[in-house]
C-alpha cells in the first residue's frame, strides 16, 4: 500500500539535507502535498524554436543560430555584444557581465541556443543576458518539452530546485497517493471545475504540455486552475461552517419575547418601525429564543434604522435577566448610540454603562464596576470592551456595529466575553448571541463566502418621508458659485458639512487642511458660524463639537472624514465633498448617508479637480447616477476587487492561495452548496480538506 503525499515528509526527497528543509519548513512546505500545492505563478514556453526573423519585441523566445560577430563594446556600460544569425535573420545577445573564457568562447561560428526576453536595444531586437547552451557538443541539450513553470520567489531556493522538488513529488503522484476529498457524486455537471480530477489538475500546473492554452493560465481562467480554486474556496467555505457548527454547539441563553417590555419599547419611540425593521426585528427576536447562539448579520443601507433594530433585541435579552452589549467602531459613533441608548431604556429602568479607551480613572472604575456587578444591563462602548478587565455579569447578547471596521477576529473575541465566567469547559458555558451590522452592503456572493458563518438580513427600505439626496459633480473651478449656494442655503436656517480629503492617511496634514479650509470658508462667510472636527481633537472637544452642531448652534461643520461612519444630523441637509475623485465609493457613499436624514430635500456635491483619472470619474458618475447602497457595492466590487470592498482585514483573514474571489465569483454559488453536503454527507473528508488548504493558518484552530 503506497503511503499519501501529506504523509511524506519533504526530508526524503533527494537532495534535501536539514538546511534545504528547514528552508522548505519556513515556506510552509512541509510533506509532499504541500509541495504541490505551491503552484507556478507563470509559465514560459522553451518547446519551440522561433525563426529569429519572426521575433517580437516583449516575447520570451528560443532561438537557435550561429554567431558570426562578437565584439566587446564600450557604451556607458561595457558590454559584449554578439550577433548571431540564422536562416531567418540576425539579433544581437548583450552580455553586462562576462569574463575572458566566456568572450572566447562565444566566438564567430559557435552554434549556439539562446532562451531570453526579446527587448528593444541600440542594435534594434536584441536579448539581454540570455540563458544559452552550445550547440556544437557531443550531447547538446534537447529542447523542453513542457512549458516552463517559475515557481514563487523563495529565499535562498533556486528555481531549478524548487522544479526538481516539484518533479520528485510529481512522480509520486498518483490517484491512490493524493485523496480526493471531493466526492465523484457531488460533481455539478459538464461544466463543473470538479470535472477535472485533482490529479490531473496538478499535473498539468506544474506540467503543462506544449500547446497549453497560456493566456487561459496567465488569466487563471485554465479548467486545472478553476479545478483548484474551487476545492480552495469549498476548504474556506467549511473552515466557516464549521466554525458555525462548533458555536452551535454550544448552549445559547434562551431569551423569550417579553412582550410587555416590546411595546412599552416600541410606544416610547418618536416613531413607527418600517416593515423591513419589524421583519428583521422578528428574525432576531426568533433567533435568540432558541437556545442556540444566534450568529446574525444584518445589513441595512445608511439610514435604514438599523439601531433601533439592535435596541429592540437588547430590550429582548435585557427582559430575560441578561446583559447586553453594543460595540461600534469609533468614540463618536459609540457616544451617539449612548444618547440613544438612554434615551430609548431609561423609560423601562434600564441602566446603560458606557466604555471606551477614553472613560478613565475612578469613572472607568464605576463602570467596569457596573458591568461587572449586573447593575448595568445595557452596555455600549468601542473595542475597549474586549479588553481583559472587562467582565460581564452574565451576557447574553453582544451587538457589533458597523462590522467592515473589525476582523473576524474580534468578533470572536468579543464573543469569548461571554465565556468570561470561569467554569470547567467552554462547551458548558452559555455562549452569548451575536449581531453584526453594516452599513457596507457586501455583495450577495461575497458574503456568501466571506460570512458563511452567518446568518443574513436586510433591512432594505428606509424609513418614510426620506426624499432622495441629489448628488451634483462640479469641478473646482466653480469653487465661488459654491460657496454661494452654501450661503444661501445656511441663511435659510438649512445646515452643512464640508469634506476634507487628503490622497495620505496622516491625521496631522488631514487636521491642517481642514483648518485651512474652515478659516477660507469663514472669511467668504463671515456671517456663518463655522465649526470644525478632524482626528486630532480630543474626544470630549470632538463631542462638544457634534452636539454644537446638532443643536443648531452651528451652521456649517468642516470635517475630515472622521464624521464617515454613522453620525446622525438630521437636520443636515447639503454635504459637499472636496476632491471627492480622492475617495473610494463605499466611503463617498458613507459620508453622502449623512445627510438626506430629516425631511427637506438633500443635495451632496461632489468636488473634483483635474486631473481625474479614468476610474475616479467613473466613481463620482456612479455616485451621481445612484443612491442604492447595494448597487453602489456591486459597482465597487467591479472597480477595486474584492480585497478592499470586504476591507483588507477580510481578505487578510482569507489567505487565498489560488482562487480570486472576484475573478471566480461564477463559482461560489456551487461551492456553497458544495460545502454543505459534504457537511451533511462527507464529514469525514471536511477536516482533510481544511488541512490541505488552511492547515497552517491557525485562527480556524479554535472558535
Ligand atoms: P443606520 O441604519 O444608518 O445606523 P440609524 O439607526 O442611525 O441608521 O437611523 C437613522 C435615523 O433614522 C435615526 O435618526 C433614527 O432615529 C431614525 N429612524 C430609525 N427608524 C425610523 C423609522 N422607522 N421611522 C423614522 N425614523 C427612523
Ligand atoms: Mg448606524
Amino acid at each position: 500500500m503506497s503511503e499519501f503525499l501529506h504523509q511524506i515528509s519533504v526530508d526524503t526527497l533527494r537532495g534535501v539535507g536539514p538546511q534545504l528543509a528547514t528552508k522548505l519548513k519556513k515556506l510552509g512546505l512541509y510533506n509532499l502535498q504541500d509541495l504541490l500545492f505551491h503552484l507556478p505563478l507563470r509559465y514560459i514556453d522553451r518547446t519551440q524554436i522561433t525563426p529569429i526573423g519572426g521575433i517580437q519585441p516583449m516575447t520570451e523566445v528560443v532561438i537557435e543560430g550561429e554567431v558570426r560577430a562578437s565584439d566587446v563594446v564600450f557604451g556607458r556600460r561595457r558590454s559584449l555584444v554578439c550577433r548571431m544569425q540564422d536562416h531567418s535573420g540576425v539579433i544581437s545577445l548583450r552580455f553586462f557581465h562576462f569574463n575572458r573564457a566566456q568572450q572566447e568562447r562565444l566566438k564567430p561560428g559557435t552554434r549556439l541556443r539562446c532562451f531570453g526576453e526579446v527587448r528593444r536595444g541600440k542594435s534594434g531586437l536584441e536579448l539581454y543576458h540570455p540563458e544559452y547552451q552550445y550547440l556544437d557538443t557531443p550531447n547538446p541539450a534537447q529542447l523542453e518539452e513542457t512549458l516552463t513553470p517559475i515557481y514563487p520567489a523563495t529565499e535562498g531556493i533556486t528555481q531549478t530546485r524548487i522544479r526538481d522538488l516539484c518533479g520528485q513529488a510529481l512522480a509520486q503522484l498518483s490517484q491512490s497517493t493524493i485523496a480526493e476529498l471531493l466526492p465523484a457524486e457531488l460533481s455539478w455537471g459538464d461544466n463543473s471545475p470538479f470535472s477535472v480530477s485533482l490529479v490531473e489538475a496538478l499535473r498539468l500546473l506544474h506540467n503543462p504540455p506544449p500547446g497549453t492554452a497560456l493566456h487561459l493560465l496567465a488569466e487563471g481562467q485554465h479548467p486545472a486552475q478553476q479545478r483548484l480554486a474551487a476545492e480552495e474556496l469549498v476548504a474556506h467555505n467549511l473552515s466557516l461552517l464549521k466554525l458555525r457548527q462548533k458555536v452551535q454547539q454550544q448552549q445559547a441563553p434562551v431569551l423569550l419575547e417579553d412582550k410587555t417590555a416590546k411595546h412599552k419599547f416600541l410606544a416610547q419611540l418618536a416613531f413607527d418601525l418600517t416593515a423591513a425593521q419589524q421583519r428583521v426585528g422578528d428574525e432576531i427576536s426568533a433567533d435568540i429564543s432558541t437556545g442556540i447562539p444566534m450568529l446574525r448579520l444584518v445589513q441595512g443601507d445608511v439610514g435604514s434604522g438599523k439601531t433601533v433594530v439592535a435596541a429592540m433585541a437588547a430590550v429582548q435579552a435585557i427582559a430575560n435577566g441578561k446583559q447586553a452589549a453594543l460595540m461600534a467602531p469609533t468614540e463618536i459613533l459609540a457616544d451617539q448610540h449612548r444618547i440613544n441608548f438612554e434615551q430609548w431604556l431609561r423609560p423601562l429602568g434600564i441602566r446603560v454603562a458606557f466604555l471606551t479607551g477614553k472613560v478613565k480613572g475612578k469613572a472607568r472604575e464605576m463602570q467596569l464596576q457596573a458591568i461587572a456587578d449586573g447593575s448595568a444591563q445595557m452596555v455600549v462602548g468601542t473595542h475597549a470592551l474586549f479588553q481583559d478587565s472587562v467582565e460581564f455579569s452574565d451576557l447574553g447578547l453582544s451587538i457589533i456595529d458597523e462590522q467592515h471596521r473589525f476582523g473576524v477576529h474580534q468578533r470572536l473575541a468579543l464573543r469569548n466575553k461571554g465565556f468570561a465566567a470561569k467554569g470547567p469547559t467552554l462547551n458548558q458555558l452559555p455562549a452569548p448571541h451575536q449581531l453584526i451590522m453594516t452599513a457596507t452592503p457586501i455583495p450577495r456572493t461575497l458574503a456568501m463566502s466571506a460570512y458563511a458563518d452567518l446568518d443574513c438580513s436586510v433591512i432594505d427600505e428606509l424609513p418614510p418621508g426620506r426624499t432622495p439626496v441629489e448628488t451634483l459633480v462640479l469641478s473646482n473651478l466653480r469653487r465661488n458659485d459654491i460657496i454661494e449656494r452654501l450661503r444661501v442655503a445656511c441663511a435659510s436656517g438649512r445646515q452643512a458639512y464640508w469634506v476634507c480629503t487628503l490622497i495620505e492617511e496622516s491625521d496631522v496634514l488631514e487636521a491642517q487642511a481642514a483648518e485651512a479650509t474652515a478659516s477660507e470658508l469663514q472669511l467668504m462667510l463671515p456671517d456663518l458660524n463655522i465649526g470644525l472636527i478632524h482626528g486630532r481633537l480630543k474626544p470630549r472637544e470632538k463631542l462638544e463639537m457634534m452636539e454644537a452642531f446638532k443643536c443648531g448652534e452651528i451652521n456649517l461643520l468642516v470635517a475630515t472624514t472622521v464624521i464617515e461612519v454613522g453620525v446622525d444630523v438630521p437636520n443636515a441637509s447639503l454635504m459637499i465633498i472636496d476632491n471627492a475623485e480622492r475617495l473610494g465609493l463605499s466611503q463617498l457613499h458613507q459620508l453622502r448617508g449623512r445627510v438626506g436624514r430629516g425631511s427637506q430635500s438633500s443635495h451632496c456635491l461632489l468636488l473634483y479637480s483635474m486631473p481625474i483619472s479614468a476610474n475616479g470619474s467613473a466613481r463620482l458618475k456612479i455616485m451621481h447616477e445612484t443612491n442604492d447602497g447595494f448597487k453602489i457595492a456591486e459597482k465597487d466590487l467591479e472597480l477595486r476587487g474584492p480585497g478592499e470592498v470586504l476591507g483588507t482585514r477580510q481578505t487578510g483573514d482569507m489567505q487565498l492561495h489560488i482562487a480570486d474571489l472576484q475573478r471566480d465569483a461564477h463559482l461560489l454559488p456551487q461551492i456553497k452548496t458544495t460545502a454543505e453536503a459534504l457537511l451533511l454527507n462527507h464529514q469525514s473528508n471536511v477536516d482533510p480538506l481544511i488541512m490541505r488548504w488552511l492547515g497552517h493558518s491557525e485562527q480556524y484552530a479554535q472558535a
